[in-house]
């Protein structure tokens, strides 16, 4: 590049609205079809596996609650997601979307990275049961 080009456009930049936006203070809308979180509907799910047979990250483990009255839950491990949208398209009752809304993932801890995703008493139901084995295990206390 010549020096006369590059001085033009250097001057014409000077002048020029940034094109980056002040993330974390600026938070524009994600598109529509923004692949985020995994987010599960567990009023729709048959128990089908199709989700954890297809994932090429075994990003999601299901966790059969009542099989009579068919309910499930989804362990996700939204650390290992490539978000490639494979349970979302194989998902007959369509239970399963990415959020465009829930796309801040990053965290310091290991926690927020899996998410129990099921019907509130399902999931009430799960976690008493963990705490109840966790304190009869020595190696935890
Ligand atoms: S989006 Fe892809 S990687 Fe993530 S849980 Fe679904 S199938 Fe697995
Ligand atoms: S593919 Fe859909 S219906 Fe089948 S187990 Fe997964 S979430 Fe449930």
């Amino acid at each position: 590049m010549k020096i006369g080009a590059m001085l033009s456009d250097i001057s014409h930049s000077l002048f020029k609205k940034p094109v980056t936006q002040q993330y974390p203070y600026i938070r524009l809308e994600a598109p529509e079809r923004y692949r985020g979180k995994l987010i599960f509907d567990p009023m729709k799910c048959t128990g089908c596996q199709l989700c954890v047979k297809d994932c090429p990250s075994l990003a999601i483990d299901l966790i059969t609650v009542d099989k009579v009255n068919r309910h499930y839950a989804i362990r996700y491990h939204a650390d290992r997601c490539t978000f490639c949208g494979q349970c979302v398209v194989n998902c007959r009752p369509k239970c399963l979307s990415l959020s465009s809304t829930q796309w801040e993932l990053a965290s310091t801890t290991k926690e927020p990275f899996t998410v129990l995703y099921g019907r509130d008493e399902d999931i009430a139901a799960l976690m008493a049961t963990a705490s109840h084995e966790n304190s009869g295990n020595p190696e935890n206390c």
